[in-house]
């Protein structure tokens, strides 16, 4: 059973890097005009990698993690499982909305338009809220609490170190409009955080 649930969790980050490979691909091809904190975003973003990427593949191809596994049951992966693939298929769709806009660091685009569309129009920062739903989940998909707190710090790293500043970006970018569009969102969840 453990081997079914290492390979779902392998196939599913390979469906969720081909998901961002177009993105990633395109973002060579556009100018960006605009950074911040571009050193420390690139390590921050490496080290999340190793919590969503290196982590999770070492769980799947070695045992060095066995001594850390949780007892959860067999329908609780099942659905953390269930949940992953609906997460997946959301990140797709933001990735949708967001178009070129998307970047793996802090950056302003050559003609980039600020989103306030679909999911934009209830959270300001959708993608971040999936990231969250996501490194939970692959802990409990894999039962094991290093995959999961390391995924969660990880990614918590980025995530704290990123959003406030991303907020100050878009506001250099965009002033008023943005200071308007954040009256009417949550951060990460509509109308409570
Ligand atoms: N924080 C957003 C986007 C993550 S990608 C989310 O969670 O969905 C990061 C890049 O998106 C940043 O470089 C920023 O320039 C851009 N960005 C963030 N919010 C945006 C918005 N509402 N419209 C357009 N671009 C946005």
């Amino acid at each position: 059973m453990e081997n079914i649930f290492k390979i779902f969790l392998l196939v599913i980050l390979y469906v969720y890097a081909a998901v961002r490979m177009p993105y990633m691909k395109n973002r060579d091809k556009i100018k960006y005009v605009k950074d911040k904190n571009k050193k420390l975003e690139k390590l921050n973003v490496f080290i999340a990698w190793l919590g969503m990427c290196l982590v999770p593949h070492l769980y799947v191809f070695t045992d060095i993690f066995m001594k850390y596994s949780m007892k959860i049951p067999i329908w609780g992966r099942c659905l953390a499982a269930f949940l992953m693939i609906l997460d997946v298929v959301y990140f797709y769709y933001i990735h949708k909305e967001l178009s070129n806009n998307w970047s793996p660091i802090l950056e302003i685009r050559e003609n980039q338009n600020l989103v306030t569309t679909g999911v934009y129009k209830y959270v300001r920062h959708p993608m971040y809220t999936q990231c969250w739903t996501w490194v939970f989940l692959q802990g409990i998909v894999a039962s094991n609490t290093f995959v999961w707190i390391f995924g969660l710090l990880s990614w918590g790293l980025l995530y704290f170190s990123r959003v406030f500043n991303e907020e100050k970006l878009m506001i250099e970018q965009f002033g008023d409009e943005y200071k308007e569009y954040m009256k009417k969102t949550g951060r990460i969840i509509p109308k409570l955080f």
